[in-house]
């Protein structure tokens, strides 16, 4: 561990007990409960993290309100500072984050790398953009009935203490993309860690700490989402909550936070169309891709394919011939290993193989893969998919993609549009202009036109409608999400 700079967040011992961060000091939990931190390479403990209390966690709420508006008010060249600083910390640390990375989620080095270096990207990039977030005024007499007079003189502010919780999937750059914004903007950020992934989240904590954010500003609440989840969500000092996970934790935390404002990413069950005119070679390659990297542990991870049985009978045959080629399962610290590791734990591993056994015995037919080994999933292809099975009907959060057969592309659409996900599609055609007006039928936050569903860059505005979330990320669209508008009116004189 690089000695000084994060000898705090952890006792330093083996496996390390890592601490919460109270916005002042990196403390352990009061209650001596503590969450265990496996890696899914192993089954090693990596680390501990806090359970916290109510009460600790009223104290961590209570600083970062008091801290809040002394933040706003520093000037924004001076968050701004704050905010590349930390961008930097990150670059410097890279080597030594990948190989937590790695460890805790069970990324290839690769995946862990360009999460971390798109970490750093990101929040420079949300520190640039935001010089460019400006007011405006209004006039009254634009309106039919005012005289010239009032003017509304419009400013965007904090909306005080945002609650940050991230997945554990991209625990670094999903916690970064709630933090950076809400500093940006002004707010405190409170940081829930996913369990799994916490010990990385801390670290990054660690380094806006570093990077001179002031007490109070930045803290973390450790223990289970469902030990602690309800609890933080609804605390009164929490005045927006900014989500990254599943669905149905998503509609629960919604529940929670009642009339607090939201910005959720939440699952994504991603179909992929494959038009008659496709280049077949390219669909095959990108739907192995987008299925099967970092073991279709992605919100949009290809889920399932629709097209002719006649198309289906020739890619289903490229893909089989091309996953030999890009994917080769295995242990994610080898060099060998290409797209397919263990998934985060063997419970999860024991759901994907329920879904995968439940589907075959429902009457889809596996034509690869379909075992498990521990939380190893082998890569995994059905055909004579029907919506309705587990396998499609859910988000499976693992390396397996469906084959659903379609008599016509508007079948595909009402498919599409049936789903109670709404995060990304994709359209493979070789007339671009047939694929623009496909994708303009289809409800979900992105339509892909020959590419698999992806986030970024991470300028472009990224969204879910249905259960895959609420309102609008990307860079401009997380400033303007994670603050809101505060019209002063300039009366005539009386
Ligand atoms: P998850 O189980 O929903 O957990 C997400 C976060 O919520 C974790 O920090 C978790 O803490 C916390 N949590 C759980 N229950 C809570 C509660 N009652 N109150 C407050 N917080 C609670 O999701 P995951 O398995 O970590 O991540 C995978 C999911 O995230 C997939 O569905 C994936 O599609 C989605 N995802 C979506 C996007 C997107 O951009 N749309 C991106 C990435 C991932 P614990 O870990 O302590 O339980």
């Amino acid at each position: 561990m690089p000695a000084d700079f994060f000898s705090d967040i952890s006792n330093q011992q083996t496996p390390p007990q890592y601490r919460y961060f109270d916005g002042s000091t990196w403390k352990p939990g009061s209650s001596g409960k503590t969450a265990d931190v496996i890696s899914p390479i192993d089954g090693s403990v990596v680390g501990t993290t806090p359970i916290l209390t109510q009460e600790e966690i009223d104290g961590v709420m209570a600083a970062a309100s008091a801290a809040q508006s002394a933040w706003e008010l520093t000037p924004l060249n001076k968050r701004v500072g704050v905010v590349h600083l930390a961008a930097d910390w990150i670059r410097h640390y890279l080597d030594y984050l990948v190989a937590l990375l790695v460890r805790e989620v069970g990324k290839s080095a690769e995946e862990a790398k360009s999460e971390i270096i798109r970490t750093a990207d990101l929040i420079d990039y949300f520190a640039d953009e935001v010089q460019s977030i400006q007011g405006m005024t209004l006039d009254s007499d634009n309106f039919p009935g005012f005289e010239k007079g009032r003017i509304a003189m419009i400013e965007r502010v904090a909306y005080g203490t945002v609650l940050a919780i991230a997945p554990f999937n991209y625990p670094v750059n999903l916690t970064a993309s709630k933090i950076a914004p809400a500093l940006l903007m002004g707010n405190s950020v409170v940081v829930k860690p996913p369990t799994q992934g916490g010990i990385s989240a801390l670290h990054l904590v660690r380094i806006f700490q570093k990077a001179g954010v002031p007490a109070g500003v930045i803290s973390t609440v450790t223990g289970n989402g469902e030990i602690i989840g309800d609890y933080v969500v609804s605390h009164p000092a929490v005045s927006m909550v900014a989500f990254t996970g599943n669905s149905d934790t998503g509609v629960a935390i919604a529940g929670k936070a009642a009339m607090k404002p939201l910005l959720f990413e939440c699952g994504g069950n991603n179909p992929v169309v494959v038009m008659p005119d496709a280049d077949l070679q390219v669909a095959a390659r990108e739907i192995i891709k987008g299925a099967f990297a970092y073991s279709g542990q992605r919100c949009t991870g290809i889920k399932y394919v629709l097209t002719t049985p006649a198309i289906r009978e020739q890619l289903v045959t490229l893909v089989l011939k091309t996953i030999p080629e890009m994917v080769h399962p295995g242990d994610p610290r080898s060099p060998e290993t290409k797209l397919v590791g263990p998934v985060i734990s063997e419970a999860a591993a024991k759901k994907i193989e329920e879904a995968i056994q439940t589907s075959v015995k429902n009457g889809a037919k596996c034509v690869l893969g379909g075992k498990r080994d521990k939380a190893m999933i082998e890569p995994t292809v059905l055909t004579g998919v029907i919506p309705s099975m587990p396998i499609i009907a859910k988000e499976t959060f693992g390396p397996v993609v469906s084959f659903v057969d379609v008599a016509s592309f508007d079948e595909a659409v009402a498919i599409i549009n049936r789903s109670s996900y709404g995060l990304q599609a994709s359209v493979f055609t070789k007339d671009e202009g047939s694929g623009l007006v496909f994708g303009k039928k289809l409800n979900v936050g992105t339509v892909q036109i020959n590419g698999s569903p992806q986030r970024g860059p991470d300028h472009f505005p990224f969204l879910g409608v249905k259960r895959s979330g609420v309102g609008v990320q990307g860079v401009r669209y997380s400033l303007e999400a994670m603050s809101r508008l505060r019209p002063i009116v300039l009366n005539k004189p009386q």
